[in-house]
């Protein structure tokens, strides 16, 4: 086999090549295992297109106020089939995972509710569109109270806390799959499911809302499928397979959903009116490959997991633990040493692999960030990117790849950079 030269020709030398191969021959059943889930996802994906007669009637370009839109509307029924709802928002005009969680919650919180998130504090930027940091429109400026109960030390939920925190104004509970960019674990689709039941058997008609941002397609189920009223994700990340150009969706009960097309378009319209501006083949092929390209990202984050684990890194989540997301954090404990790994994710992208990834003072965030990202959809992270906020303990995230190989090389260059530099030392084989 050759692909010692080909990895060669792109900078990987033969030790680090060598040092990946033994890491990676003992990974076989756990990518075995990460297949297995995308053969079934990918049958669910397929199951749903066929249910609601995908055809290429449904890749037609609407313009103006998109009445009657057949692709739009079809394209929402196999999002609503494949994740186990009632019904779903899947748009363009949702122009991010941020502004879908927003919609989602300003549309079905009203003055004097209060929004509960039991599992800690949000994703950073939800810290405005709540309040939490004072923000123009912010769901506090709209007479909506907030309160959170955080997780135990050991990352599980308190669930004294939780029954505490819980009231006659609770009207909406926020439950983050995802660890994001903290240090908490990543839930797993069971774990949600327990803790919704818990919410629910305290207060039935509690809203319960899951923040599936990086876990679509990474188990077999999704949270809908376990009493979540609403599910809530970004098109540039895991179902929009690489291809979504932009896009959210929300996926829910008939009323939820109904409230979040009011709130997205306006009272009365609802989503009778989006024009899908020519971008649906994108979103209906990118759904299609998600299940695979997710399965590629879990591998190379798997994979980075044992490098470094092996090297004497701190790895979250470790190499053997179960995956829940995406993300791959690892702790490099020096600026250097970000940078390095950064610039070697960046040289090993189809797109600005000669950029330079440089820390900056990034809007919102208290010390500097390094990005490194060469990506065909600008901010795209399903596709191979990694950052972090330098500061102890020096963590990238690490997260996608469009193809497991890419994933593979970038985190091979990654090493590379860090051997080259003195700034990793591999073992004596
Ligand atoms: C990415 C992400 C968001 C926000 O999505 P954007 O598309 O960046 O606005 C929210 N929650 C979690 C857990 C995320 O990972």
């Amino acid at each position: 086999m050759d692909a010692r030269r080909s990895y060669e020709a792109l900078g990987v030398s033969e030790a680090v090549f060598n040092y990946a191969q033994g890491v990676l021959a003992k990974l076989h059943d756990r990518f075995a295992k990460i297949d297995e889930i995308a053969e079934c996802n990918q049958a669910k994906v397929l199951a749903a297109m066929q249910k609601h007669r995908v055809s290429a009637a449904c890749f037609a370009a609407t313009t103006g106020y998109g009445y009657d839109d057949l692709g739009r509307d079809t394209l929402e029924k196999v999002y609503a089939a494949c994740f186990g709802t009632q019904a779903a928002l899947v748009r363009p005009q949702i122009t991010c995972g941020t502004h879908a969680l927003a919609v989602a919650l300003s549309a079905n919180l009203l003055p004097g509710d209060e929004l509960l998130s039991p599992v800690g504090a949000p994703y950073d930027t939800l810290e405005e569109v709540i309040g939490i940091r004072p923000s123009p429109c912010s769901l506090k400026e709209y007479g909506v109270t907030y309160r959170q109960a955080e997780l135990l030390p050991d990352g599980g939920f308190d669930f004294d806390a939780i029954a505490a925190a819980i009231n006659e104004k609770t009207k909406l509970v926020t439950i983050q799959r995802s660890k994001g960019y903290a240090t908490r674990p990543s839930f797993s689709v069971a774990q949600i499911g327990r803790l919704i039941a818990f919410v629910k058997s305290i207060k039935p008609d509690v809203l319960c809302m899951v923040d599936n941002c990086y876990g679509e397609f990474v188990e077999l189920s999704e949270p809908s499928e376990v009493g979540a009223d609403m599910i809530v994700g970004s098109l540039i990340k895991n179902p929009g397979g690489g291809l979504a150009p932009i896009g959210g969706y929300i996926c829910g009960t008939q009323a939820c959903i109904s409230r979040c097309a009011y709130r997205l378009s306006a009272p009365g319209l609802g989503q009778e009116v989006g024009a899908n501006l020519g971008i649906l083949p994108a979103l209906y092929q990118g759904f299609f490959l998600a299940p695979t390209v997710v399965a590629s990202a879990l591998k190379g984050a798997v994979f980075a997991a044992n490098l470094y684990e092996g090297l004497g890194f701190r790895v979250i989540p470790t190499g053997s633990e179960e995956r829940h997301d995406i993300i791959q954090a690892v702790e490099l404990g020096s600026r250097e040493a970000m940078l390095a790994f950064c610039k070697g994710i960046q040289a090993a992208a189809p797109v600005d692999s000669f950029a330079d990834p440089l820390p900056w003072a990034m809007p919102g965030y208290e010390d500097e960030v390094v990005m490194a990202a060469g990506a065909f959809v600008q901010g795209s992270s399903i596709e191979l990117s990694a950052d972090g906020p330098i500061r102890p303990p020096y963590a990238v995230y690490f997260q996608g790849g469009l193809t497991w190989y890419h994933a593979k090389l970038g985190i091979l260059l990654s090493l590379q950079k860090l051997v080259d530099k003195n700034l990793a030392e591999l073992p004596a084989l």
